[in-house]
């Protein structure tokens, strides 16, 4: 009985009865819950992964409801954080499986806790400085995680696997994956300090977030019951000019993670952490220490600036010469700014966490 939701997924030759057990007993996390992160945990919580983390630092908008599609009209009215909401939503689908909503910023502070337990990471964010930290991890600790992206018409996503998540029928395991390269093998540290095309510029169909995404998924799935079927390369699909090719990588001999073992984004310090989000006329303001603070006691003291509303999750502040949301990680999204140091000087002046 308590199986049988799962039946048209065991009768598949790929999965059948023992892999659906499999299914059930793992742990995946899934990073960015926007357009490709709602389409994973869809699809994940449907196939009866055991536990689900779900971890984004940002609330729903109206301008996600193309293609996010765990969200309604009326958590962009509430402005509702996306991870809460997205669990809200998945409950529903399946009540046998535990969904973690972690409404947080993934940093080098916060990885080792967030991702504890996990057995796949899959990586559904929007900025090459969280993927370089994952990747990180990932080689430090040997866990496989998935990279995918999407933008315009076209998705990519590469599977990385490690030595005790690969195909472990293989004999001398370890020789053979020592071959597989991991992101910096191929992807240089600076692409994150160039200018990009984001969803805002360069617009994005919920057709290629979905099938990125989709494809992510069936890998994930396939990762965790040790599949040969599992793919190697980077795949890039563009579905407007219909080209789907797969990339082959070489690992590089000299890599600074997975051959030196240099952890930069790993060890990075935390400080005060501005940063501007992708495709917003936002910055974030992280402070150093996120300790959860009292959304309640901020409420009072705020109001006598400007206008406030708030729930379990946020605060939103609105005067006349600026507008922020306060996250309960006293992390916070200052709008309609461009400028750092003005970002900064906002933060301080209304929020003063260090
Ligand atoms: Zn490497």
């Amino acid at each position: 009985m308590f199986l049988n939701r799962y039946a048209r997924q065991i009768a598949f030759s790929g999965i059948g009865a023992e892999g659906q057990n499999k299914l059930l007993t793992s742990t995946v996390a899934i990073i960015g819950v926007g357009a490709l992160g709602t389409v994973l945990a869809n699809i994940l919580c449907r196939a009866g992964i055991g536990r689900l983390r779900l971890i984004d630092r940002d609330y729903v908008e109206f301008t996600n409801l193309q293609r996010q599609i765990l969200f309604t009209e009326e958590d962009a009215i509430k402005r509702r954080p996306k991870a809460v909401a997205a669990c809200e939503f998945l409950k529903k689908v399946n009540s046998e499986i535990v969904l973690e909503p972690v409404v947080s910023e993934l940093n080098s502070g916060n990885i080792t806790q967030i991702l504890d337990g996990v057995d796949l990471v899959l990586d559904a964010v929007d900025n090459w400085e969280t993927r370089f930290l994952i990747n990180e991890w990932s080689v430090k600790n040997k866990i496989a995680w998935i990279y995918s992206a999407a933008l315009g018409s076209q998705g990519m996503t590469m599977n990385f696997c490690y030595n005790n998540s690969d195909n472990s029928n293989t004999p001398n395991n370890s020789a053979v994956n020592s071959n597989r390269p991991c992101l910096r093998c191929f992807i240089p540290a600076d692409q994150s300090q160039t200018q990009q095309q984001t969803c805002a510029t360069a617009g994005i169909l919920a057709m290629s977030t979905g099938t990125a995404a989709s494809i992510q998924a069936t890998e994930a799935v396939k990762i965790i019951l040790n599949s040969p079927a599992t793919r190697e390369g980077l795949l890039t699909i563009d579905l407007w000019t219909n080209r789907f090719k797969n990339i082959k990588i070489d690992r590089d001999m000299d890599c600074p993670v997975c051959v030196c073992g240099n952890y930069e984004y790993l060890s990075r310090s935390g400080g005060m952490r501005v940063q501007k989000l992708c495709g917003r006329n936002s910055i974030q303001i992280t402070p150093e220490l996120q300790t959860p603070i009292d959304l309640e006691s901020f409420a009072k003291t705020l109001a006598n600036a400007g206008k406030i509303e708030a729930n379990r999750y946020i605060l939103n502040f609105t005067n006349d010469e600026c507008q922020f949301v306060l996250f309960q990680d006293g992390r916070a999204i200052i709008e309609n700014v461009q400028d750092e140091t003005h970002a900064k000087s906002i933060y301080n002046e209304f929020i003063g966490l260090r």
